[in-house]
């Protein structure tokens, strides 16, 4: 029988262009990693820092199934190196599966590595607890949870309203856990704010510019659910554009801002661009058309994927095509009963949309699918995508980027192996070094 082992090292074989960092960092993204109690933190009261919960959940099992992760949380992220293949320092997102090959462990020497089928394959740091993390909000709101950082300390995460309008089966994108994130945390008593006030998201932030002495924190994401009808009386422009506003006036030019939210029609990027956001990332999430109308069927609904497609074009006029990013979910393009059956299939049709983006000089990005086990799609396919899947995306998503002279898009930090921090996929990694010519994949 197979094991997992065989699995990443027959991928790395076969396709020798990929970094082996790239390959164990999606495994680990597609389908978790298991905790020894040691691994865990202790909560904003440790020398760790412990995983937000900063939108969806990200994990393959609810709360009440993590056991003591549930009590003790997990670090925000890990990082790799050293082991058998050498690993170059390589953040990865976690993921809690209790079920995974993959286990962070004591070593039994008092280090911790990650573990795969019992064997050691890396050493893992875990991220220090940041010194802004220790301060709280004067109404004793922590910062953790009104504006935590992500991408070792790169990226501040302003999930400013934590539920979707999309509600219901009817409505909600087959994939995403963010409703049921918010029942769950609240059934657990955790704090969890849904509309986060604009003078608690500034406060977090001079904390976090106070207390960053490194400089690690270098942009700001404002997110959170779509907004069909109206938040606080604000349509989704001004909703969500009103804290970039605060945010720019309070420290002009301090991070770069950026903000996920539907493809909105022109007037409404105008605005957005206009209170200072300076990436936009209208995600289109997957690019076959059936599969659109299938797994997003409230944007289908209010939007429809032609349209949506036409005002991220159209968004690149007021943003310039670079500095709009439009996300998908890599790996639902396989999600049974109504996903591609091959990869080959499943890869030509992504590739379709990135040569339909990369072509006009719009340069997507994508998270890599974790099938929590709330979602629809998570039900259905608990071991998410093939990871041979994601690694020949990773070539074609490089192979694209090159054939139409692009190189990795700004706001997420450095790329290359061992440089990269962006942790929800390998993407980063797997582009050359900044000023490195780019090399034609073999
Ligand atoms: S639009 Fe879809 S992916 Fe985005 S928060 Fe709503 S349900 Fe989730």
């Amino acid at each position: 029988m197979q094991t997992r082992t065989d699995l990443i090292e027959d991928l790395m074989g076969r396709f020798p262009h990929i970094p082996p960092e790239a390959v164990i960092k999606e495994d680990l993204l597609r389908g978790g990693m298991a905790f020894d109690d040691s691994a865990l933190t202790d909560n904003e009261n440790g020398d760790v820092k412990p995983k937000s919960y900063f939108i969806f959940s990200f994990d393959h099992r609810t709360l009440p199934e993590l056991g003591t992760a549930a009590l003790r949380r997990p670090p925000e992220e890990i990082v790799l190196t050293g082991g058998p293949y050498g690993l170059r320092r390589t953040v990865v997102s976690v993921r809690v599966n209790p079920d995974s090959p993959y286990r962070v462990k004591d070593d039994g020497s008092g280090a911790l590595q990650l573990f795969l089928d019992d064997r050691p394959i890396a050493y893992v740091g875990l991220p220090p607890m940041p010194e802004y993390y220790r301060h709280r909000l004067a109404n004793g709101k922590s910062v953790m949870e009104v504006a935590p950082t992500i991408q070792w300390g790169y990226l501040v995460y302003l999930t400013v309203f934590r539920v979707c309008q999309y509600f219901g089966a009817k409505e909600e994108c087959q994939y995403c856990d963010i409703n049921h994130n918010w029942r769950q945390h609240k059934a657990a008593g955790r704090p969890y704010t849904g509309v986060k006030p604009i003078d608690e998201v500034l406060e977090a932030m001079e904390i976090i510019d106070r207390y960053d002495t490194a400089g690690a924190s270098r942009a700001y994401t404002l997110t959170g659910g779509s907004v069909t009808s109206r938040v606080d009386g604000l349509a989704e422009a001004d909703f969500y554009g009103r804290y970039a506003k605060a945010i720019e006036e309070r420290f002009p030019g301090r991070w770069i801002g950026k903000v996920v939210a539907q493809a909105l029609p022109k007037d409404d990027v105008q605005r957005f661009h206009d209170y200072g956001i300076r990436i936009y990332h209208p995600n289109y999430e997957v690019w076959d058309k059936r599969l659109f109308e299938l797994y997003c069927p409230g944007k289908e609904r209010y939007v429809g994927r032609e349209e949506w497609h036409r005002r991220i074009l159209d968004s690149a006029e007021i943003f310039g095509p670079r500095n709009v990013i439009p996300n998908f979910v890599a790996g639902v393009e396989m999600a049974a009963p109504f996903g591609f059956a091959t990869v080959d299939e499943a890869i030509d049709s992504t590739a379709e949309g990135l040569q339909y983006f990369m072509s006009r000089g719009i340069t997507p990005r994508f998270t890599t699918w974790c099938p929590e086990p709330t979602t629809p799609l998570g039900r259905t396919n608990p071991q998410g995508a093939p990871l041979e899947y994601h690694i020949r995306l990773l070539e074609v998503y490089r192979a694209t980027m090159e054939a139409n002279r692009l190189s990795s898009p700004p706001g997420y930090g450095p790329p290359g192996a061992g440089n990269a921090v962006f942790s929800v996929s390998s993407f980063m990694d797997s582009l050359p070094v900044e000023g490195r010519l780019a090399a034609t994949p073999a």
